[in-house]
C-alpha cells in the first residue's frame, strides 16, 4: 500500500476541517483526487482550505455545521445521497478538549459539551453516513481519538472519557460490518502542533511538536482503496497499528 493513493472520484466528508489535523487532512485527500466536504463551524477556516484545495486543482464543498445540530447532521446525510448516491470516505475528526481540571471541578456544562461534540455529534454522523459508505465500492471510516482514551492522565478526565466512548462506538461499527467493503478504523494522531494542544499545554514549545500535515501524511493510507484492515488503532507516532485489544 503506498502513502499517497489515488482517490480519484471518490468523494471524502472531514469533520472539523476548519484548522489543525482536519484541515490538512482534507487538503491532502483533495490533492489526491478527492472530492472533499468540509465541514466546521467556521466559515473563514473552510473558505480558506477552499481556497487552497482549488489552488492546488481540487474541489469541496464546504458545509458549516455545528456538531451538535442533530437535525443538521441527519439532513447532510441526505444531502449527499442526493448529490453523489454514496460517501467513500469519512473522517471523523472534529473535537473539543473541555477543560483540564481535577475531575471534581468540571462544571457539568462542560462535560456535557465535550461529550455532545465528541462523542454524540460523532455517533449521529455515523448514523447519518453509515448506509452511504456501504454503497461504495471501498468504504473508508477514520475516526480521530487520542491516547487519552487508553492512558490513565490526571486532570483529562472528561476528554479521556469522550474519545474512550468514541473509539468503543468505531469498534463496534467496524465489527459490524466487517463482512463488508467498508473499513472502519481509529488514529491515535499523537501530541500535534494546534490551536487544541496550545490550551491543552500552554507551556509547551510548539516547534518541537510535529506539524498537522505530517500527522494527516501518515493518517491518508487509512483512505485508501487497497486498505485490509479494519477496527484497529493506526498510532501516527509509531507509524503503525497499536492493537491494545484483540477480540476474544
Ligand atoms: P483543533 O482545535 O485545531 O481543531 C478542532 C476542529 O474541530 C476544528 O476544525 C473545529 O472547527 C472542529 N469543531 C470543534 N467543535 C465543533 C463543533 N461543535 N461542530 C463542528 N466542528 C467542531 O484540534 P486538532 O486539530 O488538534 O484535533 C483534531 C482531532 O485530533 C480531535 O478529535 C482531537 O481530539 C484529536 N487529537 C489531537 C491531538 C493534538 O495533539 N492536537 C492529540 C490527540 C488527538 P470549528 O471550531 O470551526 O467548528
Amino acid at each position: 500500500m503506498t502513502s499517497i493513493p489515488d482517490l480519484s472520484g471518490r468523494v471524502a466528508l472531514v469533520t472539523g476541517a476548519s484548522r489543525g489535523i482536519g484541515y490538512h487532512l482534507a487538503k491532502q485527500l483533495a490533492a489526491a483526487g478527492a472530492h472533499v466536504i468540509a465541514v466546521a463551524r467556521t466559515v473563514g477556516g473552510l473558505e480558506e482550505l477552499d481556497d487552497e484545495i482549488k489552488a492546488a486543482g481540487g474541489s469541496a464543498t464546504l458545509v458549516p455545521l455545528d456538531l451538535t445540530d442533530m437535525a443538521g447532521i441527519d439532513r447532510l446525510g441526505g444531502s449527499i445521497h442526493q448529490r453523489w448516491g454514496k460517501l467513500d470516505i469519512l473522517v471523523a475528526n472534529a473535537g473539543v478538549l473541555g477543560v483540564i481540571a481535577p475531575i471534581g471541578h468540571v462544571e457539568a456544562k462542560v462535560f456535557d459539551k465535550v461529550m455532545a461534540v465528541n462523542v454524540t455529534g460523532t455517533w449521529r454522523l455515523i448514523r447519518s453516513v453509515d448506509p452511504l459508505l456501504r454503497l461504495s465500492d471501498a468504504g473508508r471510516a477514520i475516526v480521530i481519538s487520542s491516547g487519552a482514551a487508553h492512558s490513565a492522565r490526571a486532570f483529562w478526565a472528561p476528554y479521556a472519557a469522550s474519545k474512550a466512548a468514541v473509539e468503543a462506538l468505531a469498534r463496534s461499527w467496524a465489527d459490524e460490518t466487517k463482512n463488508m467493503a467498508l473499513r472502519v478504523n481509529i488514529v491515535d494522531p499523537g501530541a500535534t502542533r494546534t490551536a487544541m494542544r496550545a490550551q491543552a499545554m500552554p507551556g509547551e514549545n510548539p516547534d518541537t511538536l510535529p506539524t498537522p500535515a505530517d500527522v494527516a501524511a501518515s493518517i491518508l493510507r487509512l483512505a485508501s482503496p487497497s486498505l485490509t484492515d479494519t477496527g484497529r488503532i493506526w498510532n501516527v507516532r509509531k507509524g503503525g497499528w497499536t492493537d491494545y485489544r484483540q477480540p476474544e
